[in-house]
């Protein structure tokens, strides 16, 4: 298991608010967070900001934090979440050593502090349907109206609840609810149903129960069971504090404080497990971790890293209020990471064949290249250099426009750590005007680059050799949305239809069996990660992790 990772969040409001709990010693010392998802989807971006935050604290604090699976609503949880949710948490860095928690763990218990609310004049059971209860509710504006269940006997609460869980009526024929104030100007405080009727089975607990807790509920009772000091949620919980505040009073328990803060928003994507689930079952993605998702394993699989995604946590900060991340500022952090630590290699991802007209036909030559410019230690590699070889088609152009560094008819330019060449010619297919070849001569004088008579050539371009290199598929991602805030409205109409596009490429010999989620810059093209499923030997497939141009720096620079 990996240790806990060292992360420094930059100082903010929770933090102030830890330090002074040390200071008074209100907890002993302690700080025990947690992280509690709802194992009814994959993990989102989002919620990887939820786990540097409850893990990071307890990390810096010396505290700890417990992973607890808020299980309660079983007809849309399955295992297979709760599998991946452990799997991502250990990838992005944290560990929960022995604190592993389901709430379902403690429905006895909570069972019997419903029993007790009972017992307290503090819970009704309530016969209205669904319907009836949001028509007595009242709104913003009104108060609601009394249950005419409402003054039941304890007596009469205790054995109608026991003859719930004892399955004796149907589904939604009754509910629990807590008796607080349908007056009161929080509607959450308006006698809130604390456990309903699902003959369900639940994914741990069977068919043992067939009446489940709220989460309102659950979740304030689970961390005081827990003994959690600082229970942090997002901003759309402070209107539930109340509800958490009075149900641990009422009950005389532990009393963790609830903390609230902004919830991530990115740009060009969604949040919401609701609808990523859609995109899934409706085959929009090839699945939770296509590479174009939101979620942890989509971004795994698209070429993150975990350090590039903890940095990104750090970087955006915990804020009150809430606010929307731009995605280039995502791929920022994932761009400056890569670029310290992987290999450069070839890749030509819309080849044009080049034929060097001067160039023995039989000669092969090994040019010498680096690996990372930025980190010498990784060495150099050598790359074999023939007749003829492969470059970019968007690298030659018969009528350049000013500007235009590259081959152009009569132009020199320097083939990346190998010789000068010179466009001499170029074969054009005149149905198509495609341009099918281009002829070159090369300087025999300017291997490794670099000429001796000082002569300067204006662009640098890359290539393979035709003879050497390795076919590949390359999986060039795009946003998912073409719309920055897709979550307002009907998000499939924002659906981006250049999402995916596939490109037959030829790359340079060593990737011929380049590891399944192994990490490359492409020069001059962008970063790449071997494909964790489709990759094989022989068979290399890359998924494009993100281009090279940094969009987020430059909006920063232009302030
Ligand atoms: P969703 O709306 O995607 O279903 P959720 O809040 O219902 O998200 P949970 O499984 O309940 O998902 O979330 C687990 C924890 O992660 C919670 O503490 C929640 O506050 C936090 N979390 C969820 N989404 C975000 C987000 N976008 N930014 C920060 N934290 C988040
Ligand atoms: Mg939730």
């Amino acid at each position: 298991m990996p240790e806990n990772n060292e992360i420094t969040l930059p100082s903010n409001f929770i933090k102030k608010i830890i330090d002074d709990d040390l200071l008074t010693n209100k907890w002993g010392g302690r700080v025990n967070t947690r992280f509690p998802p709802e194992p009814n989807g994959y993990l989102h971006i989002g919620h990887a900001k939820s786990i540097c935050l409850n893990f990071g604290l307890a990390n810096e604090f010396k505290g700890l934090c417990n992973l607890r699976f808020d299980d309660t609503n079983p007809s849309k949880e399955e295992t297979e979440y709760v599998e991946s949710i452990m799997e991502d948490v250990h990838w992005l860095g944290f560990d929960w050593q022995d604190r592993c928690y389901y709430a379902s763990d403690y429905f006895d218990k909570l069972y019997d502090y419903a029993v007790q609310l009972i017992k307290d004049g503090k819970a009704y059971v309530c016969d209205l349907s669904a319907d009836e209860m949001r028509e007595t509710r009242g709104t913003l504006t009104e108060p609601g109206q009394n249950s005419p269940f409402r003054n039941r006997t304890v007596e009469e609460n205790l054995d109608l609840f026991e003859r719930m869980k004892k399955g004796e009526f149907e589904d939604g024929a009754k509910t629990l609810r807590a008796k607080i104030d349908m007056t009161s100007g929080n509607l959450n405080m308006r006698d809130p149903v604390i456990y309903r009727i699902l003959k369900v089975d639940h994914h741990r607990t069977g068919d043992k129960w067939c009446i489940y807790p709220m989460y309102d509920f659950t979740h304030c009772l689970s961390d005081s069971i827990e003994h959690i000091t600082h229970s942090i949620c997002t901003l759309e919980f402070e209107d539930h504090r109340p509800l958490y505040d009075w149900f641990l009073d009422e009950l005389g328990v532990y009393h963790p404080q609830q903390i609230e803060f902004a919830r991530l928003n990115l740009s060009y994507t969604l949040m919401s497990k609701r609808k990523l689930l859609a995109l899934v079952e409706e085959k929009i993605v090839s699945g939770w971790d296509d590479p174009r998702m939101p979620t942890i394993c989509g971004l795994r699989r698209r070429g993150y890293t975990p350090e590039s995604i903890r940095d990104f946590a750090e970087r955006i900060g915990v804020a009150k209020k809430d606010s929307t991340v731009d995605f280039a500022f995502l791929e920022h952090c994932i761009r400056e990471d890569l670029n310290k630590h992987v290999h450069r290699v070839m890749g030509v991802l819309n080849p044009l064949k080049v034929v060097i007209d001067n160039y023995p036909d039989d000669l092969i030559e090994e040019v010498e290249a680096i690996n990372n410019p930025e980190d010498l230690s990784m060495g150099t590699r050598i790359l074999p250099f023939s007749k003829v070889i492969y470059i970019e088609k968007d690298d030659f152009m018969i009528d350049p426009p000013k500007k235009y560094y590259r081959l152009a008819p009569g132009r020199e330019v320097r083939l990346r750590y190998a010789y000068y060449i010179k466009c001499v010619d170029f074969v054009k297919d005149d149905d198509t005007g495609e341009i099918k070849e281009v002829h070159c001569t090369y300087d025999p004088e300017t291997k490794g680059g670099s000429s001796p008579d000082g002569r300067k050539v204006q662009g640098t371009i890359h290539w393979v050799s035709a003879a050497h290199c390795v076919d590949a598929e390359i999986r060039l991602y795009d946003h998912l949305f073409n719309t920055e805030n897709p979550g307002e409205g009907d998000y499939k109409q924002y659906l981006n239809p250049n999402s995916l596009e596939v490109v037959d490429a030829k790359v340079e010999p060593m990737l011929e069996n380049a590891e399944p989620s192994s990490r490359w810059q492409f020069e001059r093209v962008g970063y790449f990660c071997a494909d964790s499923k489709d990759t094989q030997p022989g068979k290399p497939v890359f998924n494009r992790t993100v281009t090279l141009k940094d969009t987020w720096a430059k909006i920063v620079k232009k302030g």
